[in-house]
């Protein structure tokens, strides 16, 4: 596919020099274009970052007729039309947003030969829900306009991925209406479950699905247990910023909006320069925060993941998630705005269980949700594993295990590591967890911890249960462990105000009882405390 022996090779080679300013394509960018050029069906796999956009509009300059562009985010598309505008390539929207004079300008552009248009931008639900403008795209096939239709953020059509939108359901329907329109997906999500329902979805199963790797060679990453006060947990992160960091720019992420002020004014109170960003703030404002970060008067932006789109500063050298991302393929996403500039970037995840419980109980209505959780779970909890391997894994990348080149915190300090039995500390948690139901109370992960480690209510402990000998963030570890693989699971209680997540036994607890199965779990270090 990525042959220059094509028929529209020169063509194709002049639009990417005269009109897009470009001198050579970046990893499959031109196989993904020849492909559509011959009508293929494509779907393209690519990370943040990597250059999808130009893979539709490229065919589409190439191309007669117009391009449906179908994306879910009006900024990203108001900030393709600003680009595509310098560039003197006439594309338009439309949105909810849009007024007459433009849908009757474009509609006109739609069905008119002589029209100029190349590229049309429209949001998923307006092309679920406006008959009309459906209407006139398939008078504009009729007509033979309608060239390519280019879906952005395709992972959205799938229920399995972090970002399921009802809306992309109806996209299943074009290509019964248009069989002969290549369709082109584009997506950074890359499991081949969610892949292959997309296909599905879509109705192009089978299809040329093209993927970029998703190793980023020059990010170092390293998980970090969180001090469980809060004062350490600050001094850290100065320390970081102040020395580790000193004089370079970063991003750091927070759960809540309510965490990433309280952030910002402690680490300020610490003299540190930054500023905060989430979608609470008026616009004006972020776009303040944005400029002081990019001109460097602010060191780091404590932010939500609202902060994101768009940000294009090459010199990125941290990105630390003082919480869990939702998702690896947030986590992925969030920290890979490091390092765009190919030299070192550290991406350092400050990892604590508690956390695990709050986000838990933003997502608990959906069993996806909480599976994407767990997965992120396992990355911080794998004490077995290079980190990069872990990723690799997940974008269903194959690895090997020198490829990391000690850039990440496990193969940089290989520590000895053995195997814990953990079905014991499993039955003791049962065991907890019945004798506080027999007193007609729940427990949530700290209180079920402190029963185990002999602390809070007397109530609650067992005496046939043995406090653990090591650590309580071991004792963490090994919850967290049980909770990933099943054997523990949670119970959401709902308040008026907030949402409590209990602990009880998970769907593996008959197999946690027999005494033949033995549930393991990685530790480091030579001692193994049984
Ligand atoms: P994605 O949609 O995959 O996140 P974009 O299409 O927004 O990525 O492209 C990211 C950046 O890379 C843009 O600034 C774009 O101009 C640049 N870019 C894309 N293709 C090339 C190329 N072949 N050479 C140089 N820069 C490119
Ligand atoms: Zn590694």
């Amino acid at each position: 596919w990525s042959s220059t022996d094509f028929p529209w090779s020169g063509k194709v080679t002049e639009v990417l020099n005269s009109v897009f300013k470009l001198d050579g394509f970046r990893p499959l960018q031109h196989e993904t274009i020849n492909a559509v050029l011959s009508n293929e069906d494509v779907i393209l796999i690519m990370p943040t970052g990597g250059g999808k956009s130009l893979c539709y509009q490229l065919p589409a300059l190439v191309k007669s007729g117009v391009t449906l562009v179908i994306s879910p985010l009006v900024s990203l598309m108001e900030d393709q039309l600003l680009a595509l505008k310098a560039l003197n390539v006439p594309a338009a929207m439309f949105s909810a947003a849009s007024n007459k004079e433009e849908v009757n300008s474009i509609q006109d552009a739609m069905l008119n030969k002589n029209a100029k248009l190349k590229l049309l931008y429209v949001t998923p639900e307006k092309l679920a829900k406006s008959k009309r403008f459906m209407t006139k795209v398939q008078k504009m096939y009729g007509l033979g306009r309608l060239s390519l239709i280019a879906i952005d953020e395709v992972h959205c059509c799938s229920q399995w991925g972090h970002d399921f939108r009802p809306d992309y359901k109806f996209l299943g329907v074009l290509k019964g209406m248009f069989p002969d329109v290549p369709v082109l997906g584009l997506t950074a999500t890359a499991t081949s479950k969610i892949t292959i329902d997309v296909q599905k979805m879509l109705r192009i199963q089978g299809c040329l699905v093209l993927k970029a790797s998703f190793n980023r060679p020059n990010l170092y990453y390293e998980v970090r247990t969180k001090a469980s006060s809060q004062e350490e947990c600050l001094k850290e992160l100065e320390e970081l910023l102040k020395t580790r960091y000193c004089d370079q720019s970063g991003i750091i992420y927070t759960t809540s909006i309510k965490d990433c002020e309280q952030l910002m004014h402690e680490l300020r109170k610490r003299k540190l320069r930054v500023g905060c960003y989430h979608a609470n703030l008026e616009a004006k404002f972020r776009s303040e925060v944005h400029a002081k970060w990019l001109s460097g008067e602010h060191q780091a932006v404590v932010a939500t993941i609202a902060f994101g789109l768009g940000i294009d500063k090459p010199d990125v050298r941290f990105v630390v998630h003082h919480s869990l991302s939702k998702s690896m393929e947030n986590f992925y996403q969030e920290s890979g705005r490091a390092g765009r500039d190919g030299l070192r970037a550290e991406c350092i995840l400050m990892y604590r269980l508690s956390d695990v419980f709050k986000l838990s109980s933003m997502v608990f209505t959906q069993q996806t949700g909480r599976q994407n959780l767990y997965n992120i779970v396992e990355y911080c909890l794998d004490a077995y594993r290079c980190r990069r391997a872990i990723i690799a894994s997940h974008f269903d990348e194959v690895w090997k295990s020198q490829d990391c080149n000690a850039m990440c915190d496990h193969c940089c300090n290989l520590k000895e590591r053995k195997e814990m039995i953990i079905t014991p500390f499993c039955q003791a948690f049962y065991q907890l967890i019945s004798n506080a139901a027999a007193n007609d109370i729940k427990l949530t992960a700290q209180k079920l911890l402190d029963a185990w480690y002999g602390k809070g209510a007397v109530n609650l402990r067992v005496r046939s249960v043995p406090v653990p000998s090591f650590s309580r963030e071991r004792g963490e570890a090994v919850l967290g462990h049980l909770l990933i693989k099943g054997y523990l699971q949670e119970d959401f209680h709902f308040t008026p105000y907030s949402t409590i997540s209990y602990l009880k036994r998970g769907p593996k607890a008959a197999a946690a009882m027999s005494d033949k199965h033995n549930i393991t779990m990685h530790i480091s270090g030579k001692s193994v405390p049984t």
